[in-house]
């Protein structure tokens, strides 16, 4: 809108010639781009500033929305293994859509003839391309009939026609089918999850829907899974921080056990909330919950104890980026925790 008034009044060769130019630096910038994520992403400069991933990390700390991040980071990574796909971009030759689709039936046998044939080609274009080098995957099946929209179902449009079928065989390869089973939103707080089971989970499904029966009379699903997930979080805290009453035979072992005690492990996943503890030297925190695991700030190896206060969740990244920076992979300077390094030094 700020540049409306001028544009108004601009003749329209030199718009036009104008915005040829725009696109043209618009690709060139957008393969640097790539160049940068790769590299940031290979060297998980991330993990320095409390980001388990270089997604959380394009997404919290620059904003971009989650479909863009992967769209680039997905490319960004096809460049390291596939340098010429930069090239392919900076010349308008490839979408980052298509690199995205492309990047994972990439091999370096097929890549030269596969980005060949994509050079210039719709998104549609390319998910044929990719229909022609790779066996269908599942189908995506829905249970029962879910009231949606056309308009929301997008990749399952040639699906179902009453929104009612179980099944679609001979469905055209859809690409996005991976991506589906992902709750998307509805309406508020109404989510729609599809996903495709086997034989034995839909056996065992049939067996709740009958032990349920009374409790749930029309068996339905979302109600069962709701109760099923329950069931699993239960068990899974339970596990997770060490909540369990049966005491484990094999940490018998007397002395200065290896194991961190229950009640430790219990305190530290409370106080941390499950969530990954890692701050960064702004103050920032992770809080990713994925493969959280027990973390001692002064290590075991070095004497530290199993006292809460020297024990911290991590997420996997975060763990391993610490184990590296403690033990040495090199190129990582420890400056963070600089508390910790001054302790260790003398
Ligand atoms: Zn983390």
């Amino acid at each position: 809108m700020m540049h409306a008034p001028s544009l108004h009044r601009l003749d329209k060769d030199r718009l036009l010639r104008e915005f040829a130019a725009l696109v043209e630096k618009d690709r060139r910038d957008t393969a640097t781009l790539l160049a940068y994520i790769a590299e940031i992403d290979r060297r998980k400069l991330y993990l320095e500033h409390a980001c388990p991933s270089m997604f959380a990390f394009c997404t919290t700390r620059f904003h971009m929305s989650e479909a863009v991040a992967a769209r680039r980071i997905r490319a960004g990574r096809a460049t390291c293994r596939f340098p010429c796909i930069l090239g392919m971009v900076a010349r308008g030759e490839l979408h980052l859509s298509g690199i995205h689709q492309l990047a994972g039936h990439l091999t370096d046998e097929n890549h030269q003839e596969i980005l060949r044939r994509a050079r210039h080609r719709s998104m549609r274009e390319i998910e044929r391309l990719i229909a022609e080098i790779v066996p269908k995957p599942d189908v995506p099946s829905s249970i029962r009939a879910l009231p949606i929209r056309k308009s929301e179902t997008q990749s399952s449009i040639d699906t179902d026609q009453d929104g009612g079928s179980t099944t679609q065989p001979n469905n055209p390869v859809r690409t996005s089918v991976k991506q589906k089973s992902r709750p998307v939103p509805l309406a508020p707080r109404r989510y729609r999850l599809q996903v495709t089971i086997g034989e034995e989970t839909r056996n065992k499904l049939n067996e709740l829907q009958g032990l349920l029966s009374h409790q749930i009379p029309d068996g339905d699903p979302a109600e069962i899974f709701d109760r099923a997930l329950d069931a699993l979080l239960t068990e899974t805290k339970k596990r997770k921080a060490g909540l369990t009453d049966k005491p484990r035979r094999t940490q018998k072992k007397k002395g200065r056990g290896r194991g961190i005690p229950a009640r430790a492990r219990r305190e530290v996943f409370e106080r941390d909330e499950g969530r990954c503890a890692f701050t960064d030297a702004e103050g920032r925190r992770c809080s990713s919950t994925w493969q959280v695991e027990f973390h001692h700030r002064v290590p075991y190896a070095r004497g530290g104890t199993h006292d809460v206060e020297n024990i911290e969740l991590r997420c996997r990244a975060h763990n391993q980026h610490e184990a590296e920076v403690e033990y040495g992979v090199g190129f990582i300077t420890s400056r963070r925790r600089s508390g910790e390094a001054h302790a260790r030094s003398s």
